[in-house]
């Protein structure tokens, strides 16, 4: 039979970097060694204290439904948590809990866009956002930024890429897959241009939030622009943080009436996150910000070899990253000494030749640069830039 796919679906793309996976668990099943730096995910487990409140929490009953919007107690530690580290006084009916920060996107976009509107996404992006953007009925439109820039928009690119078709601006610092972090005066001039477009909602996605590696602290279009508050959603989550990606734990703080449509949204799709996820995210937020620094110090350690690892490969010049656990080298050079056609192909040669799993800059707007994990243990990194080596000098 011959099934007929909604216009909706057909609009997004598979992801560009399944071929790469694909292609990667294939030289797997050979035998072959692959050192995959492709993941999007922290390679610790989850901290103990999470993971035996966890237990508790099934142990003591609580695997039932819950408010669509997540647990009284979750959503307390969630004010909290916005008040003490980012000066955000939210009530209640202000935040929700989502399956993950992804769905946080998800509800905004579908209660927020409508077919004829526009997202501003800055890019390199996270793959998610045009996609999401295009589900929702909306067109993304991208600014694009490299690594001279610091891989950051400038307030002169916002106002050219906005028009009165504008509905939503995406801004997410520390940015995958840039690594790349805003300054409080970079994001003072970006609110500058916002606040002359009044029909403007921002969602700032600080999903990386506690992962900083240089020396700019975090900041938000908020902590900058106050004004701003009640046309902003602010995202954050447990995922990466505390290395608790397979939880499914994001939040949102923002306008009532927006939170209010992205809950009723969640009730007529996914409900409530997990319960005994809830649990484990309410472990987390209340603990010391120590149960993260030893993972925080082993990205910054990883990150010192990989930036200055890449920096001696032939063809091949990288930026260092501020904040997140990526790096996003340029291999334009590469590409041409290699003769190979685009980034797509040289992640499928290296896999072949070096057996290292990168992926294409391409999936995230940026043809001809790659990025690399280091969310994973020093040794395979070392032995992946060897290969690397080996490869490019060929
Ligand atoms: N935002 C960014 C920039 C991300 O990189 C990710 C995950 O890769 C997310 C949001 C969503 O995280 P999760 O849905 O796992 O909480």
């Amino acid at each position: 039979m011959d099934l007929r796919l909604s216009d909706r679906v057909q609009r997004i793309q598979p992801s560009p970097t399944l071929a790469v996976t694909a292609r990667a668990a294939e030289l797997r099943d050979q035998g072959r060694d692959i050192i995959g730096l492709g993941a999007g995910e922290p390679d610790f487990t989850t901290p103990e204290p999470i993971r035996r409140a966890a237990a508790e929490a099934a142990e003591a009953g609580h695997t039932k439904y819950t408010p669509v919007d997540g647990i009284p107690a979750l959503k307390r530690a969630i004010i909290d948590k916005f008040r003490a580290d980012n000066d955000l006084s939210y009530a209640p009916e202000e935040v929700m809990v989502s399956c993950g920060g992804k769905q946080v996107v998800f509800n905004l976009a579908l209660a927020l866009l409508q077919e004829g509107d526009e997202a501003v996404i800055p890019g390199p992006y996270w793959v998610s956002y045009p996609d999401i953007v295009k589900l929702a009925g909306a067109e993304p439109v991208t600014i694009p930024t490299d690594d001279t820039a610091g891989f950051k928009i400038t307030a002169h690119q916002l106002e050219n890429a906005l028009s009165d078709r504008s509905r939503l601006l995406i801004l997410n610092s520390p940015a995958n897959p840039t690594g790349a972090v805003y300054t409080e005066d970079e994001l003072q001039a970006l609110a500058t241009v916002i606040r002359n477009q009044p029909q403007l909602v921002i969602l700032t996605d600080d999903i990386y939030e506690k992962i900083l590696l240089g020396a700019f602290p975090f900041a938000n279009i908020l902590s900058v622009a106050p004004d701003l508050k009640q046309r902003t959603v602010v995202l954050n989550g447990v995922s990466k943080a505390f290395a608790m990606t397979g939880w499914r734990i994001g939040y949102a703080g923002g306008p009532r009436g927006l939170i209010g449509a992205m809950k009723k949204l969640q009730s007529q799709s996914t409900s409530n996150p997990a319960a005994v996820s809830q649990h484990a995210a309410l472990a987390a937020l209340e603990a010391d910000d120590a149960l993260i620094q030893p993972m925080v110090d082993a990205f910054r350690e990883r990150h010192n070899y990989v930036a200055e690892a890449l920096n001696t490969l032939p063809y091949v010049s990288c930026r260092r990253a501020e904040g997140a656990f990526y790096v996003f080298p340029a291999f334009h050079e590469a590409l041409k000494a290699l003769g190979l056609e685009d980034d797509l192909a040289l992640a499928t040669h290296l896999l072949d030749t070096a057996g290292v799993a990168l992926v294409p800059g391409s999936a995230f707007g940026a043809p001809g640069y790659m990025r690399l994990s280091f969310a994973t243990d020093l040794d395979s990194l070392r032995q992946a830039m060897d290969r690397l080596h080996r490869a490019l000098a060929g």
